[in-house]
This record gives structure tokens, C-alpha cells and sequence, in this order.
């Protein structure tokens, strides 16, 4: 098994990071999630476009071209010979002795990249999942895909401690995202998602069912929904790379609607894996 370091790939075991990496001293740093069906990148344009925005929001410039990237990650994925699963990869500021300031001297930023093999989550998109709704602590620039993902692992050991599978992270009366997914309600035929502003992380599958919609004249809008909302919604449902469309059919112990998925979301997951078939002919 390979994974790339700085540029070359190399054995996995070998693959080391030296313990005044500033990615590890302050998480100093961003990372991408990319999936992989029939060994072809989903929305890899997409995501390598994301990763360079976190880059450059906190002063990182990419240490290479996208294009030569994408080649790197196919080699990747063609060593790896992975057919269904994801990429992990991430950069930071690099090595340099531990101080809170940016180094003064230009280091070289770190960059990783891994494969696993991950199944679809077949059982959850079928049977939809169970959800707890919990306070969003985290800072104000989610729109950064940041390797700080404290406030994000802390409601998800929330939820999983409650047996769900996701936890609904609120602002006061409004709904941002969940700790690793963005948030869909459905009523009356509408989608609501939350605007993708400097709260909630512009997912790119959350960009993928917006087009979907679009192309298929199902009213969407981008707007914050209130918990009451969530609570009276006739569906929820979440997206993220690894979990695709999931239906949520409970809300801190309270059923979705019938507690079943609904069918816009389940039209939404159906328009969504033509378009993975598009783009990855699985
Ligand atoms: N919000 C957060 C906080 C996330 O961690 C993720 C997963 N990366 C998402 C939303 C969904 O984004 P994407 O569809 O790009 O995976």
C-alpha cells in the first residue's frame, strides 16, 4: 500500500511527518475527502478547487499545479489499485520550531494523501439514520475545510454515545450543518439547505443535489432553517462525499414526518447516482 508525501509516492509505512509539523502541533492546516468509484476521482475538479480556496484563506499556496496533483492521486489510486473507496488528503504549513506565528522564512508545506477502501453506505441510505440536534460551538470560518475539527468530533461523539448517527448543529434558532454532512429539509415540496457562507462548509455533494434540483425542477433554495423547521419537516436528509444522500428519519428521538425516507429523497438519491454513473461509469 502507497500514499503520497510531499510529491513522491512512496510506501505507506514509510509515509512520516516530523513531530514539529505544524499540522500536528496546531492543525495547522486543511484536507480534502475525495471519493472513488470503479477507481475513477467523483467531482475531483471540485474538490482540488475547495482545497486550494482553505489553502489560500489562511495563507498556504498549493505546492503545485491542480493538474499535476490529479496525476499524482490517479497514480495513487492505480498503485493502490482501489476501485471503491476514498482519498484523504491534506497540507499543511509545514515543519518549522513550534511558535503560534506564521514561520518568517518560506518553509515548504507538507502534503499527504492516503487511500481506503470504503464501501457505499448502502444499509443507511436505504433505511435512513437516527440524528440528535446539538449546539454548533465551533469558530466562524467552517467555510474552511480546517484540520481543527474539534467542535465537529465532539458532536459526533455526542451523537454516536446517543446511538445516531449524526448530530444537527444549531446557532441559536438557526440550523448550520451537521458535524460532518450538510442538512436538507424538505416541506412541501421544498428543499431548504443552509446558504453556504462562512457557518457551514460548502460541500461539494451539497453543490452536486443543488444542480441536481435545478435540472430536474425541484424547487431548492439556499436559506437558514430554523429548528422548528427541522422539527416539522416532512423530510431531512444529509449529504456528504463519503455518505452521499442519507435520509433522516429521527431527530433527537422524534420521527421525520412517518419516520420513513421521503420520496424527494429519494429522488434525489436516485438523480445522484447518474450522476456518479456519469462521471464514473461504476
Ligand atoms: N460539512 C462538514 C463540517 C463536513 O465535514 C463535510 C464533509 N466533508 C460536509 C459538510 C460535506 O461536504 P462534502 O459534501 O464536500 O463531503
Amino acid at each position: 500500500n502507497f500514499a503520497i508525501l510531499n510529491g513522491n509516492i512512496i510506501e505507506r509505512s514509510e509515509a512520516k511527518v516530523d513531530v514539529e509539523d505544524r499540522g500536528y502541533q496546531f492543525g495547522d492546516g486543511v484536507y480534502e475527502v475525495i471519493r472513488v468509484y470503479n477507481g475513477k476521482m467523483f467531482t475531483v475538479n471540485e474538490h482540488l478547487n475547495r482545497f486550494e480556496k482553505s489553502l489560500n484563506s489562511i495563507g498556504i499556496t498549493l505546492p503545485c499545479t491542480k493538474e499535476h496533483l490529479t496525476g499524482l492521486l490517479e497514480e495513487l489510486i492505480a498503485k493502490n489499485n482501489l476501485k471503491l473507496g476514498t482519498i484523504y488528503m491534506q497540507i499543511t504549513r509545514g515543519v518549522a520550531p513550534r511558535n503560534h506565528a506564521f514561520p518568517a522564512e518560506n518553509i515548504t508545506p507538507s502534503l499527504v494523501a492516503y487511500t481506503k477502501e470504503v464501501d457505499r453506505p448502502l444499509e443507511s441510505l436505504k433505511a435512513g439514520v437516527r440524528t440528535i440536534v446539538t449546539e454548533d460551538i465551533r469558530w466562524l470560518r467552517c467555510d474552511i475545510k480546517s484540520l481543527n475539527l474539534l467542535g465537529n468530533l465532539l458532536a459526533k461523539q455526542k451523537a454516536t454515545v446517543e446511538g445516531c448517527f449524526e448530530a444537527i448543529q444549531h446557532r441559536s434558532e438557526e440550523v448550520t450543518e451537521g458535524s460532518s454532512s450538510n442538512i436538507f429539509v424538505v416541506k412541501n415540496g421544498v428543499v431548504s439547505t443552509h446558504q453556504s457562507d462562512n457557518l457551514i462548509l460548502k460541500g461539494i455533494t451539497k453543490d452536486v443535489i443543488l444542480q441536481v434540483c435545478t435540472n430536474n425542477n425541484i424547487v431548492v433554495e439556499e436559506r437558514a432553517f430554523t429548528l422548528e423547521e427541522l422539527a416539522n419537516a416532512d423530510e431531512v436528509f444529509l449529504s456528504s462525499t463519503t455518505a452521499e444522500v442519507i435520509p433522516i428519519i429521527e431527530v433527537d428521538r422524534k420521527p421525520v414526518a412517518d419516520g420513513l425516507p421521503g420520496s424527494i429523497t429519494r429522488k434525489l438519491q436516485e438523480l445522484f447516482e447518474q450522476e456518479i454513473e456519469k462521471q464514473c461509469g461504476t
